[in-house]
């Protein structure tokens, strides 16, 4: 920090910090707490077994997004744990005094497509939940954090949070992005150059001209893989887009109290000549389409690149996780990823499922036929996301394409309910993870944007979306 000059995150900091202590973690308040089905069951057992409620009901959302199948919701689950956790949450909720947004609710999605879609997201707030990808928040300009189980008993015991503060990092990226290049390309250049650590101990803020210039929902796709580049949160300054996305929402201050929000969001961005700790330059102008071709997100290249060399690469861990994840891939060192055959495509996840993700796609594949060969599924983020989907004709053109439209879930980011990899199969996915069997038993992922998505489909191969242009 530069005298009282300060970033973003350390403002949102300072505004809720309840308790400091010298050498110990601070005690911060949390504005809002996202829900799930998967990681607050023992949570809530906690609360019971200590006779204690919620404390604020009020600024805690719930939602069943990871354990529901995307097919027909009249149909039960077929999953007896599935099946439990998500009458769990909803029992859960109506013993706690929780909003939950349940299976057949018409809000129901993706934790991290309904806050920011019902206007629970807002600048300048702590947000909390029990999920990596919390991250996607920050595109608000909130300092959100994933978190653990026991932390999430102790935050719907308290609404505070333990938390030691972080360094600030500067990921500028600035220019424009060329057809066919996304928010997604910048996220995986980023981690490509920085790798999975490169964000360690430190809360990300993305600047620059083309993340300004980015929409709301490709500045949550860019925030959403923080995480993945070890960030403990990413976040982007709040400025007359996010404005524009939050008026009117359901959730979104109304009236006077809506001018006093915008007065008072629009005293957050860094002041000019704070500094952070460490910086990073993206030139924008020269991305192309990103694609991963290894086990971690880090492991990505241009789409016309060629796949890594291990010999080349001097440091032992890395040359050998190279070596590792090229073998699990069953990819040859030196040769192009371009062409190399896929068998699923996965348009979805809380990386890509809103529906300008939805657009990008469709604009791709309208008018064409998939891969026979290939398998197609497109899940939206949230009932709303689906509905505006319907509006604009899109599940028309992703079914007359041959794609699977599904019901909105995390489905194969997570290998949920059947919607997986068989082993050995490979998939271009937009999801945000590439972990062996991260969506399915054997099964291996190429992580991309829907755009790079939707030109593997319609080709049945790895393919730079630049030639369907
Ligand atoms: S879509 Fe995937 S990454 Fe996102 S919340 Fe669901 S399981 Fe987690």
């Amino acid at each position: 920090m530069s005298g009282n000059l300060r970033t973003l995150s350390q403002k949102v900091w300072d505004n809720h910090v309840v308790h400091e202590e010298q050498g110990a973690p601070t005690l911060l308040y949390i504005d809002l707490h996202l829900v799930h089905e998967v990681t607050s069951p023992q949570a809530f057992s906690g609360l019971r077994e200590r006779g204690l409620k919620v404390r604020r009901p009020d600024l805690t959302v719930a939602t069943t997004d990871h354990s529901i199948p995307t097919t027909d919701r009249s149909l039960p689950i077929l999953d007896p744990i599935a099946a439990k956790q998500v009458a769990q949450l909803e029992a859960n909720c109506k013993e706690f005094g929780i909003p939950c947004y349940g299976m057949h609710s018409n809000n129901q999605g993706i934790v991290h497509v309904i806050g920011p879609e019902l206007g629970f997201t807002q600048p300048g707030m702590t947000v909390v939940c029990g999920d990596s990808h919390t991250a996607t928040h920050g595109a608000f300009g909130a300092l959100a954090f994933g978190i653990g189980t026991s932390e999430v008993e102790n935050v719907l015991a308290t609404q505070c949070l333990l938390q030691r503060p972080s360094k600030t990092f500067n990921v500028r990226v600035e220019g424009s992005l060329k057809a066919g290049v996304s928010a997604k390309d910048i996220i995986l250049a980023l981690i490509a150059e920085i790798g999975i650590g490169g964000g360690t101990g430190t809360v990300m803020e993305y600047t620059g001209s083309a993340i300004r210039a980015l929409d709301m929902e490709a500045r949550m796709t860019v925030c959403n893989m923080s995480i993945e580049g070890g960030a403990r949160a990413g976040l982007i300054a709040p400025d007359d887009t996010t404005f524009s996305y939050l008026h009117g929402r359901p959730f979104a201050p109304k009236g006077a109290a809506w001018d006093e929000a915008v007065a008072r969001w629009s005293q957050l961005p860094t002041d000019n000549g704070a500094t952070f700790d460490r910086e990073v330059y993206i030139d924008a102008d020269k991305l192309e389409p990103m694609i991963t071709y290894g086990t971690n997100p880090g492991m990505g290249i241009p789409i016309t690149g060629v796949l890594p060399d291990p010999s080349s690469i001097g440091n032992t861990m890395e040359r050998e996780s190279v070596e590792k994840a090229l073998h699990y891939m069953g990819l040859e060192a030196g040769k192009p990823i371009l062409g190399r055959p896929v068998n699923v495509v996965f348009i979805g996840s809380c990386t890509n499922s809103r529906i300008s993700d939805l657009r990008s796609a469709a604009a791709v594949l309208k008018g064409r036929k998939v891969n026979p060969n290939t398998r197609v599924m497109v899940v939206p983020g949230s009932q709303e996301v689906k509905r505006q989907a319907i509006a604009e004709g899109l599940p028309d053109i992703f079914r007359a394409a041959g794609c699977d439209w599904r019901e909105p879930g995390c489905s194969m980011c997570i290998a949920m309910n059947g919607d997986q990899l068989q082993p050995g199969e490979y998939s271009v996915s937009t999801s945000n993870r590439n972990f062996e069997g991260r969506q399915g038993k054997g099964g291996r992922t190429f992580l991309a944007s829907p755009m790079t998505a939707a030109a593997s489909a319609v080709t049945g191969v790895v393919t730079d979306v630049r030639t369907l242009l």
